[in-house]
């Protein structure tokens, strides 16, 4: 359901202007208002999920095949060199608009900057193998 005092809802539902790029019965993908490449689209579902751990199974995999479409336009039409798929949940991990969405990064060899990062360290076998079987044991 759409909420009123959702800047995201009102984009997807057109109330509020944004560069579209594509639209169906579910998504609006536009481009993102302060992009970090050229072409940084943002992939918004009509409904009001707040997170991923809300989203509806169907609607995530109806949005995989629309981030497929766009990053395959998105590479040819802006000779993109790569694509990231990023989304984030929860303020821990940066995201800033409480509706779920998926961003579209396309990526170019002569951009230095690394948008996605993290710091890999070094893991402990039997810690890994503690962290596999608390994941495990949450699935059922
Ligand atoms: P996240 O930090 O993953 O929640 O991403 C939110 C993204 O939404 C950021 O990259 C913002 O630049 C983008 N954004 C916020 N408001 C708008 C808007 N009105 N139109 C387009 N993009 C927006
Ligand atoms: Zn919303």
């Amino acid at each position: 359901m759409k909420k009123d005092d959702c800047i995201f809802c009102r984009i997807a539902a057109g109330e509020i202007s944004s560069d579209t790029v594509y639209e169906d019965d579910d998504f609006r993908v536009i481009l993102d208002l302060n992009p970090g490449s050229r072409g940084h689209m943002l992939i918004i579902p009509k409904e009001h999920y707040q997170d991923i751990y809300e989203l509806s199974d169907e609607c995530g995999m109806k949005l995989m095949a629309v981030a497929k479409k766009m990053a395959v336009a998105a590479k040819k039409a802006l000779k993109a060199d790569g694509i990231n798929l990023v989304q984030n949940n929860e303020e821990a991990a940066g995201q800033s608009v409480p509706h779920f969405h998926m961003h579209v990064i396309p990526r170019y060899k002569d951009e230095a900057e690394r948008i996605v990062c993290w710091n890999p360290k070094s893991s402990d076998p039997d810690e890994q193998a503690a962290i596999a079987e608390a994941i495990r044991s949450e699935l059922g």
